[in-house]
């Protein structure tokens, strides 16, 4: 018989940066939610698979018109495609996402009665949604605890000597690891807040970061 070994315990002075980090984004960033449009757990996940690889400006400019094309998972279900991609032409990769979103539809309403559910493998199956979907979805319309790892939480949690993985489901449990559990939605919305105001990926402004007396700041070669 195999036995799993115990994930190893954090240093305590690790434990304590983290700590010190978490308050100074508390203070930095009281308010942090995402920045993404949505009424309903519906328009959320519509609104989180639009947003991969774009940005949540261009998503929000166009999920209006879409959302009053298509209320419900029923109506986008019943969608030709082509008549979505009309809506979402002004986003990357916007073929894939609308053949993904109509057949996401398709099994909302298949398996869950058109409503999406509150269960993270169920989320995770839909097409076009994955790991950071379904933590970003559960997160914020259920209040489900989780660190979905994007792009900028990847980064900061490297830069800010929290973990030396760029796998994203790594990163997230070494976060889960050093944070509360209830702090774990602030923190993704924090980190992500950060990493587009100041800790930048191609020059952090490290001269000007509330975060720099407690960051080793690993990796940054270049910095305003
Ligand atoms: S000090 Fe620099 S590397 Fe560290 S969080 Fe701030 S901007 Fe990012």
């Amino acid at each position: 018989m195999t036995s799993r070994s115990p994930a190893p315990r954090v240093p305590p002075a690790l434990r304590q940066r983290a700590t010190e980090v978490l308050a100074r984004l508390q203070d930095l960033y009281p308010d942090a939610r995402t920045e993404l449009a949505f009424r309903n757990p519906f328009e959320l996940l519509v609104a989180t698979v639009l947003s991969a690889q774009a940005t949540d400006k261009s998503v929000n400019a166009a999920t209006p018109a879409l959302f009053a094309a298509y209320p419900d998972a029923f109506a986008l279900a019943a969608a030709r495609v082509e008549d979505v991609e009309g809506f979402i032409r002004t986003i990357g990769l916007y073929r894939n996402k609308a053949r993904n979103l109509v057949a996401l539809a398709g099994l909302l309403v298949e398996r869950h009665g058109g409503d999406v559910p509150n269960d993270f493998d169920a989320v995770v199956a839909l097409p076009g949604a994955g790991r950071k979907t379904a933590n970003v979805v559960l997160s914020n319309a259920f209040g489900f605890p989780a660190i979905a790892v994007d792009t900028h939480v990847g980064r900061l949690a490297r830069r800010l000597g929290f973990t030396a993985e760029t796998n994203p489901d790594k990163v997230e449990v070494q976060l889960q690891r050093l944070f509360p559990r209830e702090q774990w939605v602030f923190l993704h919305h924090a980190l992500i807040l950060h990493g587009r105001r100041v800790c930048l990926a191609r020059r952090p402004v490290c001269s000007a970061c509330a975060l720099a007396a407690v960051c080793p700041q690993v990796g940054v070669e270049v910095s305003t």
